[in-house]
């Protein structure tokens, strides 16, 4: 989302004001920092970084230094009492007003601030979508209203508003016309998507994103389909269907469940328990033998036990995860649990985000081997990495394959047979000529 989030603001930039991009920070007239909150240490990294930007605006007076995202939108002005140089303020729902607020800062010279939730607006004023490349991320709705005990995003993204699904719509089939073969529908709680249906009149009807999907398959050129972040609360039957019926969507889901302890979920707010997560999983493997499973993990919440996290682990043993984001529990101003005592020491939280990752290493290596022999189908999306003359592109079940190819696959699909598995790609032959 926040990697979405910094093209737009290049977008936008470069619309109004014909900025470019530039890898050499002496070269920049403008210097913009999209931020993360989710965790202490992501919030740190931003006023470190700050320090490190300082110097410049010392040489270079006319440059503007901007914070964006989550830490804005929590600190808002106070960002701009611990670091006095910085111009523009500003949160991941007013990042189309960047142009205007970029002249007031100019003009001045003090801190412009703007972190309110203006909602769908931005959609309205971001630049045409431009692809770069076979795959595209589209934003289909922002913020959460699940208010998860431990969770930031509903104070720093608001509560959930969905795009009208014609827009969505529409900005699909654009990007494809511009080459676009794969997309990933965006959202902080992506299948909680209740897009307003325009051609529903005033009958207030919405498509879910079963539905969208369903659409989105028919789109000329669109191939493949991903969409993240799910919660599985709202993880709904005609989603499990839709991998069942729509061969387009890709073998792949991350679902959170943060823990494996029904205690814990409940005391979390997650609304459902550890034999809810694994059913809907078991009904999923059922519609799509093949799927690959990610998931986040938040080790040492307050009062976890030792049998919790035993809950935990066994859960990541029944439910098969290839692949996991993990976290030691960081207490966020402003969340219900920040009021808790953060009971379980560092040293544990330590011990077992190891112990949980070594598992979830081990589950993904296993998975890795067992895709030996098979064919994958690979959207080519670059040259490898490590070159030799390689191509790379993603399987349907997102790992990253290198094979022997020229730089004329990018934006195809090839079939690959997989001959060795290492732990963050896979190496194969292709199996067949390429599909036009
Ligand atoms: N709705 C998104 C989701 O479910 O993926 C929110 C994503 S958040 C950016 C990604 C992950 O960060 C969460 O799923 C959770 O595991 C972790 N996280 C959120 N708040 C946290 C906290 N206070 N301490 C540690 N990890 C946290």
């Amino acid at each position: 989302m926040n990697s979405y989030d910094s093209d737009k603001m290049a977008d936008v930039l470069s619309e109004s004001h014909g900025l470019v991009r530039t890898d050499d920070p002496a070269q920049a007239d403008v210097m913009l920092l999209n931020t993360c909150s989710v965790r202490e240490k992501a919030q740190e990294k931003v006023f470190s970084e700050l320090g490190r930007l300082r110097p410049l605006k010392a040489k270079n007076p006319d440059l503007v230094i901007g914070v964006g995202g989550c830490v804005a939108s929590q600190e808002g002005a106070a960002i701009a009492q611990r670091a006095p140089y910085v111009d523009v303020v500003f949160g991941p729902q007013t990042l189309h007003r960047l142009p205007g607020m970029l002249d007031d800062a100019r003009a001045q010279r003090s801190t412009v601030v703007d972190i309110s939730f203006p909602e769908i607006e931005k959609f309205d004023r971001l630049p045409e979508p431009r692809a770069d490349g076979p795959t595209a991320f589209v934003s289909v709705m922002e913020g959460c209203s699940k208010y998860c005990t431990f969770c930031v995003v509903p104070y720093t993204r608001g509560e959930e508003i969905s795009r009208p699904f014609e827009d969505v719509l529409a900005e699909v089939v654009a990007l494809a016309e511009q080459g676009v073969r794969e997309v990933t529908f965006l959202g902080q709680n992506v299948n909680a998507y209740r897009g307003p249906m325009s051609s529903s009149g005033a009958s207030g009807e919405t498509a879910d994103l079963a539905l969208l999907i369903h659409y989105t398959a028919q789109i000329d050129g669109i191939e493949r389909i991903r969409f993240t972040t799910s919660h599985p609360a709202e993880f709904t039957d005609d989603l499990v269907t839709a991998y069942a019926e729509e061969p387009k969507l890709a073998s792949y889901l991350h679902l959170p469940v943060q823990a494996g302890s029904d205690r814990i979920l409940a005391t979390m707010k997650r609304g459902h328990t550890a034999a809810e997560y694994l059913a809907k999983i078991r009904a999923l493997r059922q519609a799509r033998p093949d799927i690959a499973l990610s998931s986040d993990f938040i080790v040492g919440y307050p009062t976890e036990t030792e049998a919790d996290f035993a809950a935990t682990i066994n859960l990541i043993a029944q439910a098969g995860f290839d692949h996991a984001f993990s976290f030691m529990y960081s207490p966020r101003p402003g969340t219900p649990a920040a009021s808790l005592v953060d009971s379980v020491p560092a040293e544990e939280k330590s011990k077992r985000l190891k112990i949980l990752q070594t598992r979830v290493a081990q589950q993904g290596e296993r998975f890795a081997q067992g895709l030996i022999g098979s064919t994958q189908r690979v959207l080519v999306e670059r040259p490898a990495r490590k070159g030799n003359g390689q191509m790379a592109g993603r399987a349907s079940n997102l790992r990253w394959v290198n094979f022997d190819g020229g730089p004329d696959l990018v934006g195809q699909f090839v079939d690959v047979v997989i001959t060795e598995a290492m732990p963050n790609s896979l190496r194969g032959r292709m199996a067949a000529p390429a599909a036009a």
